[in-house]
């Protein structure tokens, strides 16, 4: 049997090489009650993305006009591009009871907090050190050097945001990071607050009458 329940918007913030990326991915693999949020941004392609899975991209002028039109629920300028989340997708999911995976950064977080308030769950990665942060950027490859010495500038920055987040990973250990995420949800998931099908659950279990 399942309680009706309303869904929950996770999200994920670190500074890039902390392990994001493979965390949710882990958590998009093994829970199918999570969806990725898909995020619409200016920014290039890299090599491997693809485009309706990874993000949506868009011209400057295009993102501009979502902007005009009240299409984003949160929007942000991260390096030398523009970010945002589309609202549709989101209110939908948490009256039918689906959880949604944020990747975005303080900036949003900030904004998103503003709009949906108890919908939100806050989890914020933090790397075991700066020496791991920047083996992991130099290894991921994806990117230039120039773009690495850049992420590596702006880590302090966003670290600097852990305090605004309702839980705090240390990812050393990613199986052991992937079991704290997991107990998070978990967790967040069996709120009463969020069971909306307990009130009818609990009548029928006392006897009364609805
Ligand atoms: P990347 O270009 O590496 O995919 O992402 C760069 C940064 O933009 C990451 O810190 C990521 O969290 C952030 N980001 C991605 N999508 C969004 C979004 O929709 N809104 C905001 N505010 N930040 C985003």
């Amino acid at each position: 049997m399942e309680i009706k329940r309303r869904g929950l918007l996770l999200v994920l913030s670190s500074p890039s090489g902390a392990g994001k990326s493979t965390l949710s991915r882990l958590l998009l693999e093994k829970d199918e009650a999570i969806t990725m949020s898909i995020s619409t941004t200016t920014r290039s392609p890299r090599p491997s993305e693809v485009e309706g899975v990874d993000y949506n991209f868009v011209t400057i002028p295009e993102f501009e006009a979502l902007v005009e039109e009240d299409g984003f629920l949160e929007h942000a300028r991260v390096f030398d591009n523009y970010y945002g989340t589309p609202g549709a997708p989101v209110e939908k999911a948490l009256t039918e009871g689906r959880d949604i995976l944020f990747d975005i950064d303080w900036q949003g977080t900030q904004q998103l907090a503003q709009k949906v308030k108890s919908d939100l769950v806050r989890v914020f990665i933090l790397p075991p050190s700066k020496q791991e942060l920047e083996k992991r950027l130099k290894t991921r490859a994806q990117d230039s050097e120039e773009v690495v010495a850049k992420r590596m500038a702006k880590a302090n920055q966003e670290i600097s945001h852990w305090a605004e987040y309702d839980y705090i990973i240390v990812n050393e250990d990613l199986e052991k990071a992937e079991q704290e995420l997991f107990s998070i949800l978990k967790s967040e998931r069996l709120k009463r607050e969020r069971q909306t099908g307990l009130v009818s659950f609990v009548k029928e279990l006392m006897g009364e009458e609805d």
